[in-house]
């Protein structure tokens, strides 16, 4: 049985059994993991990959869970969450950057910078996600991604083996990494930033998330944006445009009246209310104006 087996490779402490995820994601939907295991350092995360590769199992790894939605039957596989134990920040010996454990907070690290007069991170500030996860997505906000303060990420291969692959090889571009596509997972990355006035950071900061309580329905759960930025548009001008705009829903999963690039959980939305607003947007918009949203929120589990 996988779950005994668990126990050779990391802590009893470590290791739960049909753990509900809604919880763990800013969605707050979602059905169980079947394994919820919580690796106490890097050298555990990398024999859990090992082992899980080595016995064909189904695996995922998750963050902050503020990029995804999981299924209502939830997941028949293991579940490696990273926030609760890889969250160590280390300033780098020249005193201008971090290196930052997968599991740390974007928010925590960018405090960190106005705490030390370092300057490259206030877009980062209002970004509810890990390390890990901005860098498989090259996060982003008001103009400044990830790609812009990264320097080098170690990255754990399918193999087990941890890399120390240079920013330029990571191939980061808008929403996209070179592990986007699941073939490595990120285990620290290190940000190079630049001196600057802490009055100054922590006023761009608070611009920052002024402008975001302005136009995001930041009190409703979420999943920021649900779509990607279509070339030449905007993918809540065009979901706005198909009429869809704080009238669209299923049950309490609705396409946001303040902004309609975000599907919102008004209350108790099941997973497979906000797929079906997630399909119904993208369907209308099709008709409406020919072009094909593509998300940018990611699914966990079966949603047939
Ligand atoms: C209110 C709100 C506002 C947001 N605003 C923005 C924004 O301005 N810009 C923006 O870019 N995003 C935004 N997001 C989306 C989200 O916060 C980012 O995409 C974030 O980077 C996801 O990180 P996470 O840790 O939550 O990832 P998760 O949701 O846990 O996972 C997302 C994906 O990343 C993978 N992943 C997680 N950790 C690792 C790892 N260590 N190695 C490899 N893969 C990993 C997962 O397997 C999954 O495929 C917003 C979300 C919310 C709820």
């Amino acid at each position: 049985m996988v779950g005994s087996e668990l126990q050779n490779i990391i802590s009893r402490e470590g290791i739960q059994e049909n753990v509900p995820l809604a919880p763990y994601t800013t969605f707050r939907a979602g059905g169980p993991a079947r394994f919820f295991v919580t690796p106490r350092n890097e050298a555990e995360f990398a024999a859990l990959v090992r082992f899980l590769e080595k016995r064909h199992e189904k695996y995922f790894v998750l963050g902050r869970g503020s990029n995804l939605l999981v299924s209502d039957k939830g997941f028949e596989g293991t579940v490696i969450y990273t926030r609760k134990m890889l969250n160590r920040i280390v300033k780098t010996e020249d005193g201008q950057g971090f290196s930052a454990q997968c599991g740390v907070l974007l928010q925590d690290l960018s405090a960190q910078a106005l705490a030390s007069g370092l300057h490259g991170l206030e877009f980062a500030h209002g970004i509810p996600g890990t390390v890990g996860g901005a860098v498989l997505m090259n996060a982003g906000a008001y103009g400044s991604e990830i790609k812009d303060v990264l320097r080098s990420a170690r990255i754990l291969g399918r193999d087990g083996q941890i890399r120390e692959v240079p920013q330029k090889e990571l191939d980061l571009s808008y929403r996209h990494s070179a592990i986007s596509d699941g073939s490595g997972f990120v285990i620290s990355a290190e940000f190079v930033l630049t001196p600057g006035d802490p009055k100054a950071i922590r006023e761009e900061m608070n611009e920052l998330m002024r402008r975001r309580k302005e136009k995001q329905p930041l009190e409703y759960a979420s999943a920021g944006s649900t779509f990607k930025r279509p070339a030449g548009h905007f993918a809540g001008g065009l979901i706005e445009s198909a009429g869809l705009k704080g009238t669209l829903h299923v049950g309490d999963a609705w396409v946001s009246e303040k902004h309609a690039g975000f599907v919102v959980n008004k209350g108790h939305a099941s997973a497979s209310e906000i797929y079906a607003v997630i399909r119904a947007a993208q369907e209308a918009v099709y008709k409406n104006s020919g072009v094909l949203l593509e998300p940018e929120v990611r699914f966990l589990g079966d949603f047939s």
